[in-house]
């Protein structure tokens, strides 16, 4: 079926396409719209795209509709998201739309998901507010990178990165992250 193969070509789990009322050429080009916004990596794959200020990416596939890009990756790539179920990062990194990171839980879940990533202690440490809880230690080598090496401001670095301009000052003057050692080669081997 030409709706199944297109699926299958642009990356998509067969519902999507099937039970979309998109003919195939829009679906084409959302398909490559949102892989366009997306840097991959061999840890996380970053949505450069729109951020909403929670830390998370946000997708317009088509007019008027915007949807959080890790859902609108989760849906592409495994179907359907059930309506009462959230989307959760399992490398907590907002935004990572990398979906072999992401899994569906119930509320519950990601309760007690922040909980066990130190997220949740009176709301103050939650997400990308707490530069601790959103730099793994694979970001804030990324974040040296591109400052020490690539130039590139603190804040435009933050911006990529999804994190405070405060937490990537905090990584590039050595104030956390400490042990992480300076990479010279982002590609490099490990
Ligand atoms: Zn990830």
């Amino acid at each position: 079926m030409k709706y199944r193969s297109i699926a299958v070509a642009l990356g998509f789990h067969d519902s999507i396409v099937t039970r979309s009322r998109l003919c195939p050429v829009t679906l084409e080009t959302i398909g490559q719209r949102f892989w366009s916004f997306v840097q991959k990596s061999d840890q996380c794959w970053l949505w450069s795209g729109h951020r909403h200020k929670s830390g998370y990416g946000m997708f317009t596939p088509v007019k008027h509709y915007t949807l959080w890009a890790h859902r609108a990756s989760y849906e592409l790539s495994h179907g359907n998201i059930n309506s009462r179920l959230c989307v959760l990062h399992e490398c907590d990194v907002p935004l990572c739309v990398r979906p072999d990171h992401l899994w569906q839980g119930t509320r519950a879940d990601n309760t007690k998901d922040m909980r066990a990533k130190g997220r949740a202690n009176g709301g103050r440490s939650y997400g990308v507010t707490n530069h601790r809880a959103v730099l793994t230690e694979d970001l804030a080598r990324l974040a040296r990178y591109m400052v020490q090496e690539q130039h590139y401001t603190i804040r435009h670095t933050a911006t990529v990165l999804g994190a405070t301009y405060n937490a990537i000052h905090a990584v590039v003057t050595g104030r956390t992250w400490t042990h992480v050692r300076p990479s010279t080669h982002a590609t490099g081997t490990t």
